[in-house]
């Protein structure tokens, strides 16, 4: 039975990421500090005997050395804070040094722990490594528009370090590793940490108002996590994709005004809206050009946002929300 670590995996993504690789008949072990994460998203894992979970820090040197002692075919470094929210406690804005240390020190230790147990790689970055693009819809080759000291950067440069050490083991170490860059993605599992699909849909469900950062007219592209997970996985298992960086996202791109209707559609309510000023650097445009995951990891996401809605609506009608 092939080993998979996936850091980060009591998280969102990571907690999918680890049902989709039991179920693909992977032992998998999942490394989480529980800072932005839940046991919650891992509860129905853990009697599994092909999964085990062990509660610690990546950046810490005794993590480094407890993980040292198991074999792994395959190592996933998803752990790092994501939300942008300035209002969330389990924000990077509320992380910034955890979440830079996550991305450089977590980083060189399982970029180590790979080259010690020939393991392969993945990295998550991000399309916010794009910072506010000035180039439309956003290929691989686009190095960006990012303020690299501003609030964000603690997550946008942490992120891109992370991005220089990969190719640094790739090319002077032979490390088999590849980059994904994961767009706004969405679904079950998501903490209440103020990203906007999650937000809207839990103030929709309580009869509250979506708050709308700056005129909504600034857009993203919501991928649902099924799709997302099965992109991570091929670009980790298919072969040819050692020292290639892949923009992961559902390239449907929508304004925020676009999806407060999709949200209170799908909830089947009147909108109810309050502004607030747009947060610094926030992107005004983004957009996977996804063309580079189609012809090489023959992968394409196939669920629309309003579908992906209704899914969400109805866990987090039975789930309530993980807070900080
Ligand atoms: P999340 O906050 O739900 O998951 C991140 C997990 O990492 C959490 O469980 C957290 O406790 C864990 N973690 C953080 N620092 C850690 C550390 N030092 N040691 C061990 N565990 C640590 O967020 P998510 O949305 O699931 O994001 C997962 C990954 O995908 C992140 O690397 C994020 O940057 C990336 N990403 C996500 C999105 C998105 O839209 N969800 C977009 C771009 C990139
Ligand atoms: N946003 C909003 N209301 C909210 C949360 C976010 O209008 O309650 C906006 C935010 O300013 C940004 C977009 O929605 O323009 C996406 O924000 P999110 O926090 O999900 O992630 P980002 O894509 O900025 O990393």
């Amino acid at each position: 039975m092939k080993t998979c670590l996936v850091t980060g995996g009591a998280g969102f993504i990571g907690s999918h990421l680890c049902d989709k690789l039991v179920d693909e008949g992977f032992r998998v072990v999942c490394v989480d500090n529980l800072i932005t994460g839940s046991e919650q998203n891992i509860a129905h894992l853990k009697g599994k005997e092909a999964f085990l979970f062990v509660k610690s820090d990546v950046t810490d040197q005794e993590t480094y050395e407890k993980l040292l002692t198991e074999r792994y075919d395959f190592i996933f470094h998803l752990a790092s804070p994501a939300s942008p929210n300035a209002t969330s406690p389990l924000s990077y804005l509320a992380h910034p040094l955890e979440t830079l240390l996550a991305n450089s020190v977590g980083t060189k230790h399982l970029l180590d722990l790979t080259k010690k147990k020939g393991a392969r790689f993945l990295f998550a970055s991000t399309s916010e490594v794009y910072g506010d693009p000035l180039e439309h819809p956003q290929k691989e080759t686009y190095w960006g528009n990012v303020n690299p000291n501003g609030l964000r950067s603690c997550y946008d440069e942490g992120k891109r370090f992370g991005e220089a050490l990969t190719m640094v083991y790739v090319r002077t170490h032979a490390i088999d590793a590849r980059i994904v860059r994961i767009f706004n993605t969405y679904g079950p599992r998501m903490a209440d940490d103020g990203r906007v699909v999650v937000d809207f849909v839990l103030k929709g469900l309580k009869g509250e108002s979506f708050t709308i950062y700056g005129d909504g007219t600034q857009t993203r592209s919501f991928c649902y996590v099924s799709d997302l997970v099965d992109g991570i996985y091929k670009a980790m298992l298919s072969e040819k994709t050692k020292g290639e960086v892949f923009n992961l996202g559902n390239p449907q791109e929508y304004s925020v005004n676009e999806l407060a209707d999709a949200v209170a559609a799908a909830l089947k309510i009147e909108k109810k809206i309050e502004k607030s000023p747009l947060p610094a650097d926030d992107p005004s445009r983004r957009q996977p050009d996804i063309s580079k995951a189609e012809k090489i990891l023959n992968w394409r996401p196939s669920v629309a946002l309003d579908e992906g809605l209704q899914k969400m609506i109805r866990y987090f009608k039975e789930h309530p929300p993980i807070t900080a």
